[in-house]
């Protein structure tokens, strides 16, 4: 049998073919009209894609390095700062809020679990000066709900800017950036976007500009202002990665045509198309019998479920691509073997859930031993399709798309 390779990993995901001969015939040179018309555009469709009046800001680089430009950027030393940390990517907060001498503040939680708002409340002090969380914590494929963590802060220290890691939160979680004052929110290209690792995006508020005049950190290379001068004349400050620029905007073309030509009907298109896929899995992973990891706020960007005990996840990462040509991720740090994460964010669809739950039967019935009939996890998964309406998520009172996190 033929076994096609196929990513379903949370960053990278699979590509679009579409800005994959973008980016192949992207042959052109930074310093000329022919790339500044590129850049511009570019840059416009983020703005609407991310969906802010703020400026967006692109950078060649992965998704770290404008986490480490938010930091370096906003800070000074020695300014305190709170971490909502739950799980691999908030430890890299905190470690980059210790490599720019900030003093970190920090609540925590369980792997799997999300932040408790008294909590956040209790931990915001006078002088915090912003405060850095995840929209969803990828490494143990959990939702934080952004809406309710920024009206905490708004009502207890409003003058602390909020800094959200939106990597693989955008494209799947509903953001209002300027209703809930979202300082600055960052994206990376290797995920809900469809295209290589590379490039990261990011929002910043006129808060966080007038906060980078009094920052007293060093900063070269991701000066944030330095690069705003640079976009304003439609290049960027140095060499850009040329041909992910011509890639994203393949891209961001491909996801206005999914809303009717309306970027921000595509991008909505997005999420939802994230949402079914991540229910789907999840009903048919339980059904199957495996536990979900992060039962209570699970994110649409991917899904971790928990292996039975005495098991081990990176079984079923080795078998699914020896057997089926599938790659998914084991758990990160401790919770190797112990989890596996399937990705939903970016170009999923409804064909390769089925095919991915149905090749993860058989590993569950011939390598896991478990207990199960063929078509048992498809039922469920094919169920939830079935009763999933258009814009559930969007009715949806609570803008984060769990039921009932930020409306208590
Ligand atoms: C992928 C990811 C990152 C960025 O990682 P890079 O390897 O630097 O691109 C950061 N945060 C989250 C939540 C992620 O999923």
């Amino acid at each position: 049998m033929f076994r096609k390779t196929r990513l379903f990993t949370p960053g990278p995901t699979p590509l679009l073919p579409a800005a994959q001969f973008a980016m192949a015939a992207a042959d052109i040179h930074h310093r000329t009209a022919e790339f500044r018309a590129l850049y511009t555009k570019v840059l416009a469709q983020l703005k609407e894609f991310v969906g802010t009046k703020n400026d967006v800001l692109l950078l060649s680089c992965s998704g770290t390095g404008a986490m480490e430009a938010s930091v370096s950027n906003l800070t000074s030393p020695s300014d305190r700062i709170l971490v909502l940390s739950a799980g691999k990517f908030g430890e890299r907060w905190t470690a980059l809020g210790k490599a720019f001498g900030c003093n970190v503040d920090l609540v925590t939680v369980p792997y799997g679990e999300t932040f408790d708002l008294a909590t956040i409340k209790a931990a915001l002090k006078p002088d915090t000066k912003a405060v850095y969380v995840q929209a969803t914590e990828t490494s143990t494929a959990t939702r934080h709900c952004i809406q309710a963590i920024a009206k905490v802060i708004q009502a207890t220290t409003p003058e602390a800017l909020l800094v959200v890691d939106g990597i693989t939160g955008l494209g799947t979680t509903h953001f209002d950036i300027d209703g809930w004052g979202i300082d600055v929110l960052i994206g990376g290209s290797q995920k809900a976007v469809m295209i290589p690792p590379g490039l990261a995006y990011l929002s910043v508020s006129d808060k966080a500009w007038a906060a980078m005049e009094a920052s007293k950190n060093p900063r070269y290379y991701f000066d944030l202002r330095k690069e705003r001068k640079s976009a304003k004349a439609g290049e960027s400050a140095y060499t850009p990665s040329v041909a992910l620029i011509a890639g994203l905007g393949a891209a961001l073309d491909y996801i206005a045509g999914q809303g009717g030509g309306d970027l921000a009907k595509g991008r909505i298109a997005l999420v939802e198309n994230a949402e079914t896929c991540a229910a789907m899995t999840r009903a048919g992973l339980v059904a199957l019998g495996f536990t979900l990891f992060a039962p209570t706020a699970p994110s649409a960007a991917a899904t971790a479920v928990s292996v039975p005990e005495g098991l081990d996840s990176g079984t079923v990462v080795k078998e699914l691509k020896a057997k089926f040509g599938a790659v998914i991720t084991n758990g990160q740090g401790d919770m190797k073997g112990k989890i596996f994460r399937i990705a939903h964010l970016g170009f999923f669809d409804y064909m390769d859930t089925i095919a991915l739950l149905g090749a993860l039967e058989f590993i569950a019935r011939d390598t896991l031993k478990l207990p199960i009939q063929l078509g048992q996890g498809l039922a469920a998964a094919q169920q939830v399709f079935a009763d999933r309406k258009e814009n559930q998520v969007l009715n949806n009172p609570c803008l984060c798309g769990r039921q009932t996190c930020c409306r208590s």
